[in-house]
């Protein structure tokens, strides 16, 4: 079992593999969401540790460094020593992800071994990239795929071991550099992987950790010249900002990846007890802060009574508490202002019209917890079935048809996922490809 009192052994930023102070010498508290209590106090990075770290990744990016110099299959034993110093230190970093996110310890540990999984998988795409040859006589025509260079990262935090796990993987299959930029408010992991990573032999200069806000530590990575590409995980909000100062900078690439409102379709022909617990799967772990939540449940109304009814029960029953309690199902918002941006979305939900069918307070008076919520009768025209509230909010609809569903689960601004339940593959398959 893991033990909860990991104290973070690492509070610095972390550049060209030496952990520093910022250089104004600022600090910022990590709270613990399940108490409300800070954990440790962290450097706070901006553009001059920016600056810092983006000299030393391209510094370890030139070409004739020693990072450039290995060869494919060096960079994936490197990539598979870090997987190894991950999984001797997988109790720690659970720990320290629960402490600093919230999320029940068994999510974390298994959070853990996914990014090894992902470190895993891209170690062995390493010497894979393959080139085209063009038909273009008289010419020569080839392309060759190359490392764009520095590779700055900006990751939120609701899955912040695999959200670092997506993004150092791939670009260092490549053989890019990194700067990144954890969530202020889960940055533990991050430098604690990076000491690892240390550890496993990567050169100086190839891994940096710039921990601090998005405005100023976040804003320097987006604007920096001499950033390649900038691969943002996060809200569409904070997206088209990054994707502005992509544009008025150098014109670095950018992949963004954003929010979502996900529809869960549940046809008729489903049994009932199996869908009902898909659904509360598809909202409600990680107290609904997932990307593609299926927060928008679709349910026919030949079985949307009895779904509702056993939803409720099932939603009620889920445990809230200490997340190093095993018995713990689900543990708090990721802090205070998240808790009550959610409450409110219950509010305006109530105020709309919709019928709160369970949940809707606050959980407790210590750390940022809230009930597990359910809306019945809600429509689309609410603002709970259109924007992203980020919590362990459930919006029921009726439906009574295929293509009426597919309308109305399209008529949102996102697009991120949608789920489908049928025992029907015909109607699976034209839901899927519509
Ligand atoms: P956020 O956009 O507020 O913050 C994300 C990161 O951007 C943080 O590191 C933050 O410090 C930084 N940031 C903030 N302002 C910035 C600025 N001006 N310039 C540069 N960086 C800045 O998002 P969040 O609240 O941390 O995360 C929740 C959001 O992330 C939700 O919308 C969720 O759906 C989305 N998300 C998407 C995916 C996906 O894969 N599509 C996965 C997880 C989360």
């Amino acid at each position: 079992m893991a033990n909860t009192n990991v104290v973070p052994k690492y509070t610095q930023l972390f550049i060209n593999n030496e952990f520093v102070d910022a250089v104004s010498g600022k600090k910022f508290p990590t709270v613990n969401p399940a108490t409300g209590k800070v954990i440790a106090e962290i450097a706070e990075g901006d553009k001059a540790d920016v600056d810092l770290a983006v000299a030393a990744a391209k510094k370890a990016f030139h070409r004739n460094s020693e990072w450039r110099k290995l060869s494919p299959t060096q960079r994936s034993e490197l990539m598979l020593k870090l997987c190894s110093l991950m999984e001797r230190d997988k109790l720690i970093l659970a720990s320290l992800e629960t402490q600093d996110n919230g999320k029940p310890l068994s999510n974390s540990i298994f959070a853990v071994a996914a990014a090894i999984d992902a470190l895993k998988y891209y170690a062995g795409w390493t010497d894979k990239f393959t080139g085209n040859t063009i038909p273009a006589e008289p010419y020569v025509a080839q392309t060759r795929k190359e490392p764009i260079g520095v590779v700055g990262q900006i990751i939120p935090w609701n899955y912040p071991i695999n959200m670092l796990a997506w993004k150092w993987a791939p670009a260092l299959c490549v053989g890019c550099t990194i700067v990144m930029k954890p969530a202020e408010q889960t940055p533990l992991t991050a430098l604690h992987a990076a000491a690892l990573a240390k550890e496993a032999g990567f050169p100086a200069g190839v891994i940096n950790v710039i921990t601090g806000y998005g405005p100023t530590a976040g804003a320097a990575i987006s604007e920096h010249h001499d950033i390649q590409k900038v691969a943002f995980t996060g809200s569409g909000e904070i997206g088209r900002i990054i994707m502005q100062a992509a544009a008025k900078s150098n014109l670095k690439r950018v992949t963004l990846e954003l929010g979502g409102k996900s529809p869960l379709v549940i046809f008729e022909d489903v049994d009932v007890d199996q869908a009902v617990s898909i659904a509360h799967n598809a909202v409600f772990p990680n107290a609904g802060q997932t990307c593609c939540a299926g927060t928008r449940t679709y349910v026919h109304e030949k079985i949307y009574d009895e779904f509702v009814k056993k939803s409720v029960a099932l939603a009620k029953a889920r445990k809230l508490g200490n997340p190093f309690d095993a018995t713990v199902e689900q543990g708090p918002q990721i802090d205070e202002e998240m808790m009550n941006k959610v409450l409110g979305y219950v509010d305006i939900g109530v105020k709309q019209g919709a019928n709160l069918a369970c949940g809707g307070k606050r959980f407790g008076n210590e750390g940022y917890f809230i009930e597990p919520t359910i809306f019945t009768e809600v429509t689309e025209n609410m603002r709970i079935a259109q924007e992203e509230i980020f919590g362990p909010v459930m919006s029921v609809l009726k439906f009574s048809s295929l293509e009426e569903v597919i309308d109305r689960a399209n008529d949102v601004e996102y697009g991120l996922a949608a789920g489908v339940l049928t025992n029907d593959i015909n109607k699976a398959t034209k839901f899927a490809n519509i």
